[in-house]
């Protein structure tokens, strides 16, 4: 057991299997940033197309949240009714996603985006 974060061997390593499927969900996505969601690595074409990929990597990643919940490290309960407000929360900070929740920061973005037109 670590001494000072008190974590089993157990815990640790979901832990370090968490970070390594997230660095995962992030290169995933960074190659649908280069090279788009239909582009598939010329080496390895079995390996499906960048948004199988990422596809995948979200459904390792959540696999390894629901063995972590399984064992009282974190709690979703209720999580899923969240989901919505959680974004309704981060809409305002986003520039291009629909959405007139918040009319102030519609305001701004429609602003944002005329400004940019000049
Ligand atoms: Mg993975």
């Amino acid at each position: 057991m670590a001494a000072f974060a008190k974590l089993t061997e157990a815990e640790r390593e979901r832990l370090e299997m968490l970070a390594e499927e997230a660095s995962e969900v992030i290169k995933a996505v960074t190659k649908i940033l280069r090279h788009g969601y239909y582009s598939t690595n010329p080496h390895k074409p079995e390996d499906g197309d960048n948004r199988q990929q990422l596809t995948r990597e979200i459904i390792d990643f959540q696999a390894i949240v629901r063995r972590m919940e399984e064992h009282g490290e974190i709690s979703l309960y209720g999580s899923i009714h969240k989901l919505n407000d959680v974004w309704l929360r981060k809409l305002p900070f986003t520039h291009h996603q629909p959405g007139d929740v918040w009319p102030e920061a519609d305001a701004r973005r429609q602003r944002e985006r005329k400004e940019r037109a000049k």
